[in-house]
């Protein structure tokens, strides 16, 4: 019985890749026993901060990294420091934002439920352009000048979600940004692979960019980190780290906090719901070495193991067509789509029976309404593939 089972909590077959509702995937044992060790001493977490702050900055090639409770949470420390820059009176007023700049300008086409974290902070999210490409009655999303028209006074930062359908292309926001003054935040959360992402953004001019440490990197499920420009990451770390301190007892690393530039000691900041232990810390640092030793090529072919066993496992399964999106593709993910067109049961009534079975499957249920399954390798344990190709055979004969 292992101790999920002990508490009457049954585990599952996690083929759907590391979603925070399914608990995100499984860890290397470099990155747990960098937990479990780190559990066991104590530190002084400002400086423990700044380390990993060398350490973001040396993978990213940003000026300063910072870690925190997911990308979520880096998002709402982003916002954050974006709006009180190094004003401690600010930062303890958050959210009431008044009289601090106070609006976030994002396309609308990349509006999403994430960006609750920004308006968490205290901002109002002021939406540009009309994505008509998506309603097929146009071709045309936000374009860059629209992201200039709407900058005030009070613009306080361009919030911009990556991925690759997004528009405008990062560079000409970063541009119309940059020559009004206005710092660029990028959510990236989910954009790894490929492993040159960890330093696109930045080099395109991102000020401050989050990523989640529970997806692909293969860190602690409530880990994430940001990346950027250093007076940002000093104002997010200010609005995050424990003040229970005294002014002239208070020495702060200068990496990563420099009380030159403060007019006094905040107090807890709004940051303070999204903490990082140095459990979290230290296994978010083992597993950015593991991803960047490891590289896209391996990783790739890691996952394109397991998703072939399923694939192979599913042959010969009347009436299914199985294929492996991105195969070959060594910067994306290497999906099993299994088409049920011609199949017995359609993709509702199979991804049913996988979930109610025992133990549970969980796929990719996205692509139901076009009758087909997606596996997704990630967080697949030896043997799963195996599993999961018997429990398809058997829902549908
Ligand atoms: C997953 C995700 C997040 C949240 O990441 P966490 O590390 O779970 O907080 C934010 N934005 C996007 C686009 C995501 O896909």
């Amino acid at each position: 019985m292992n101790l999920f089972e002990a508490i009457g909590v049954g585990t599952i077959i996690n083929a759907k890749g590391p979603a925070t509702r399914l608990s995100g995937g499984i860890m290397r044992d470099e990155v747990a026993q960098a937990m479990s060790e780190a559990s066991q001493h104590c530190v002084e977490i400002a400086e423990l901060q700044a380390a990993a702050s060398r350490i973001i900055a040396e993978t990213t090639g940003a000026e300063a990294g910072y870690v925190a409770s997911g990308a979520s949470a880096c998002l709402l420390l982003a916002t954050a420091a974006c709006m009180t820059g190094l004003d401690p009176g600010r930062m303890g007023r958050l959210p009431d934002a008044k009289g601090m700049n106070d609006e976030v300008i994002m396309v609308r086409s990349q509006r999403n439920f994430y960006d609750h974290a920004v308006r968490t902070a205290g901002a109002r999210i002021v939406e540009v352009g009309l994505p008509d490409r998506y309603a097929g009655a146009g071709v045309r999303d936000a374009e860059a000048w629209e992201i200039d028209d709407a900058i005030t006074e009070r613009t306080a930062a361009v919030f911009y979600v990556a991925d690759a359908r997004a528009r405008p292309p990062l560079s000409e926001v970063v541009k119309v940004a940059h020559a009004r003054g206005v710092p660029v935040i990028v959510d990236a959360a989910a954009q790894l692979p490929p492993q040159a992402n960890l330093k696109r953004f930045i080099s395109e001019g991102a000020d401050l960019v989050a990523f989640s440490g529970g997806k692909a990197l293969g860190g602690p499920q409530a880990s994430g980190f940001l990346c950027g420009k250093r007076d940002l990451i000093m104002a997010a770390a200010l609005q995050h780290l424990d003040h229970d301190v005294f002014w002239d007892l208070w020495t702060p690393p200068e990496f990563l906090i420099d009380k030159q530039h403060l007019k006094g000691l905040p107090q807890h900041g709004i940051g303070r719901s999204c903490k990082a232990g140095k459990e979290e810390i230290m296994g978010l640092l083992a597993a950015l070495r593991a991803f960047t030793f490891e590289g896209d090529v391996i990783r790739h072919a890691r996952w394109l193991k397991s998703a072939e066993e399923v694939a192979n496992g599913c042959l010969g399964i009347v009436g299914i067509e199985v294929h492996i999106h991105d195969a070959e593709n060594i910067e994306g993910v290497p999906l099993v789509v299994l088409s049920l067109d011609k199949a017995k049961n359609d993709a509702t009534f199979v991804i049913s029976a996988l979930q109610n079975g025992n133990p549970s499957i969980h796929v990719d249920p996205c692509q139901r309404e076009q009758n087909k399954i997606l596996i997704n390798p990630m967080c697949l344990r030896d043997g799963d593939p195996m599993f999961i190709a018997g429990a398809i055979r058997k829902s549908l004969t």
